[in-house]
C-alpha cells in the first residue's frame, strides 16, 4: 500500500509541477507581449519616419507622384523614393485606390507569391493603428505591419504599411527553452526531496507519538504524560490535547475505581452484620426473643442494603444518562408543606425545632417524586446534623427567574477542608461514625440531590461554618405559560 508520506509527496509534486508551469508559460507570454509590441513600435517608428519625408516633399512642392505616360500605376517620384528607400524594412505607400505607389527594397526583393499575400494582407490592414501579423511562405518568416494614415497628403496618397521582421514574437527563444527544461525539473526535484525528508520528520514525530499514547492508554500508565520532546515540537498543541485528554482519562479511572471501592466498602458492613445475625438465629442454644433480635437486625441491615443499592442504580443511571423524569406543572408550596410537615416529625423525635417561615405560590416543571426525594434529603440532612435544641427553618422564595428552596440549619456545619467534598459520592465528615449511627448515610444522599436539582435545569449550592451551622438552596426555573397550559 502506498504509504501517506509517498502520498503526499506525489500530491506536493503535482502541484508544484503545474505552478512551475503556469509560471513558465506565464513569463513566456509577457516577454512575448514585450517583444511584440517593440517591433510594433519599431515598425510603426519607420512608418512615421517616411510619413515625414513625404509631408516634407509635400510642403516643399515638389512633385510626389510621377505618372509615366506607359504605366497604368503611378510611383512616387524618384526624389522622394530615393529619400525612402534610405529608410530600413518592409514600407509601402498605398494611394487612394488602394494602389502601391512605393515599396522599399526589402519588399521588392520578395518573391513573387510573397508579395501576393502581402498584397492581399495589406488591403485588411487596420487603419487604426492595430497591428497585422502575418507568415510569408518563401521567406519563412512572419511580419508585423502597422498603417500610418497619410489623409490630405497631395498626389491621392492614403496611407503607409510598414513592417517588421516579428518571428521573434511568437516563438519560444532556445536559451529559454533550455533553461526552462533545466531549471523546472530541478525545481521539482529539489522540492519533492524536500517535501519527502520533512514528511519522513513528521511521520516519525506522529509514530512517536502513537506508540508512546499507546503505551500510556493500557489502563495502568495513566499517571504518565507525553513528553514534548525536540522531536515532538511540531505537534506541540497535539501533545497538549492528548496530555488533557489522558488527565481527564485518568481522573474518572480514579473515580470509577473509588467508587466500586466505597461500594463494595458500603456493603460489606451490612453484609458482614447480616451473616452474623442469620448464624446467631439459627443457633440451637437460642431462645426465641433472641432469635427474633436477630431476624429484627437482619431486616434493618437488609433494607440498609436496599436502600443503597437504589442509591447506586439512581447514580448509574444518572451517569448514563438514562433516567426516568416525568416533568409535569408542579405547585411547589402544596410540595414544600408536605416536606415541613415530615420535618416536623423528625425534628420532633431529634429535639429540633423546624419553621417554615416564608412560602409562595410557584409553579415549576419538574418530577414530583423526585423533587420530594431532594427536599427530604436536605431537610433530613439538616435534622440529622443538628443537635437536640437547634433550630432548622426552610423556606420558598420566589425571583423574577426562578424559585428557591432553602434549607438552614444551626448544627455541626462542615469545616472548610471537608467543604469541597461535600456534593461527592460516599463522601462524609466522619465516615465511622455515621455508620455506627443508626440513620448514618452512605455519602450518596447531597450527589443524588444535586444531579435532580440539575436535570431540572437548576442547581443546588451549599454555604456552611462549622460549629455554626449550614445553608442548603435549591434554585429551579419558574414554568413559563406556555409549560403551564
Ligand atoms: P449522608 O447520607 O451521609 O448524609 P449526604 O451525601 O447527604 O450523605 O451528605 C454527605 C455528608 O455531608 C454528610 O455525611 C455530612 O458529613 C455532610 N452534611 C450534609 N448535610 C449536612 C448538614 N446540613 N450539616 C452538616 N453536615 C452535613
Amino acid at each position: 500500500m502506498v504509504s501517506t508520506r509517498a502520498k503526499l509527496t506525489a500530491a506536493f509534486v503535482a502541484g508544484m509541477l503545474v505552478v512551475t508551469v503556469t509560471l513558465f508559460l506565464a513569463v513566456l507570454t509577457a516577454r512575448n507581449n514585450a517583444v511584440y509590441h517593440d517591433i510594433a513600435q519599431y515598425a510603426a517608428a519607420q512608418g512615421d519616419l517616411a510619413a515625414r519625408v513625404i509631408t516634407e516633399a509635400a510642403q516643399s512642392n515638389q512633385k510626389l507622384v510621377a505618372t509615366a505616360d506607359t504605366a497604368l500605376i503611378p510611383r512616387l517620384s524618384p526624389k522622394v523614393s530615393d529619400r525612402l528607400q534610405a529608410i530600413p524594412g518592409y514600407i509601402v505607400v498605398v494611394d487612394t485606390a488602394g494602389r502601391a505607389v512605393y515599396r522599399s527594397n526589402d519588399v521588392l526583393r520578395l518573391k513573387p507569391q510573397d508579395m501576393a499575400t502581402m498584397q492581399t494582407q495589406l488591403a485588411d490592414l487596420p487603419k487604426s493603428g492595430e497591428a497585422l501579423i502575418f507568415s510569408l511562405d518563401s521567406l519563412q518568416e512572419k511580419l508585423l505591419f502597422v498603417s500610418h494614415s497619410l489623409a490630405g497628403a497631395p498626389g491621392g496618397l492614403s496611407r503607409i504599411a510598414s513592417g517588421a521582421v516579428a518571428t521573434r514574437a511568437s516563438t519560444i527563444p532556445r536559451e529559454y527553452m533550455l533553461d526552462s527544461l533545466l531549471i523546472v525539473p530541478l525545481i521539482i526535484i529539489a522540492a519533492g526531496t524536500g517535501a519527502f525528508l520533512f514528511l519522513g520528520r513528521t511521520q516519525r514525530q506522529l509514530a512517536e507519538i502513537t506508540t508512546e499514547v499507546a503505551a500510556i492508554t493500557d489502563g495502568r500508565s495513566l499517571h504518565r504524560r507525553l513528553a514534548l520532546s525536540e522531536d515532538t515540537t511540531d505537534f506541540a498543541d497535539l501533545v497538549t490535547t492528548l496530555n488533557a485528554m489522558i488527565g481527564r482519562l485518568e481522573a474518572s479511572f480514579g473515580a470509577l475505581r473509588r467508587f466500586t471501592a466505597d461500594a463494595s466498602h458500603e456493603l460489606k458492613t451490612p453484609l458482614a452484620v447480616l451473616r452474623a445475625d442469620v448464624e446467631r438465629a439459627m443457633m440451637e442454644t437460642s431462645s426465641q426473643t433472641e432469635r427474633m433480635v436477630a431476624l429484627e437486625e437482619a431486616l434493618q441491615e437488609v433494607k440498609r442494603m436496599t436502600d443503597l443499592v437504589e442509591s447506586l442504580l439512581t447514580l448509574a443511571r444518572a451517569d448514563e444518562g438514562r433516567f426516568d423524569i416525568h416533568r409535569e406543572p408542579i405547585e411547589l408550596q402544596p410540595l414544600v408543606q408536605e416536606v415541613y410537615e415530615t420535618a416536623l416529625i423528625l425534628g420532633e423525635a431529634q429535639g429540633v425545632t423546624v419553621n417554615l417561615p416564608f412560602t409562595t405560590d410557584v409553579v415549576v416543571m419538574a418530577d414530583r417524586t423526585r423533587l420530594r426525594q431532594l427536599f427530604l434529603n436536605l431537610v433530613t440532612n439538616a435534622i440529622k446534623y443538628t443537635p437536640a435544641g437547634g433550630k432548622v427553618e426552610l423556606g420558598l422564595g420566589r425571583h423574577p427567574d426562578n424559585v428557591t428552596f432553602a434549607v438552614r440549619d444551626t448544627g455541626i456545619g462542615i469545616s472548610a477542608a471537608d467543604f469541597p467534598h461535600v456534593f461527592e459520592r460516599f463522601w462524609r465528615a466522619d465516615r465511622v461514625r455515621s455508620r455506627m449511627s443508626e440513620r448514618g448515610g452512605f455519602g450518596l444522599g447531597l450527589a443524588i440531590s444535586q444531579w435532580i436539582a440539575q436535570a431540572h435545569g437548576g442547581t443546588l449550592t451549599a454555604s456552611s461554618r462549622l460549629g455554626r451551622g449550614s445553608l442548603f438552596t435549591v434554585t429551579l426555573p419558574i414554568a413559563t405559560a406556555g409549560q403551564r397550559s
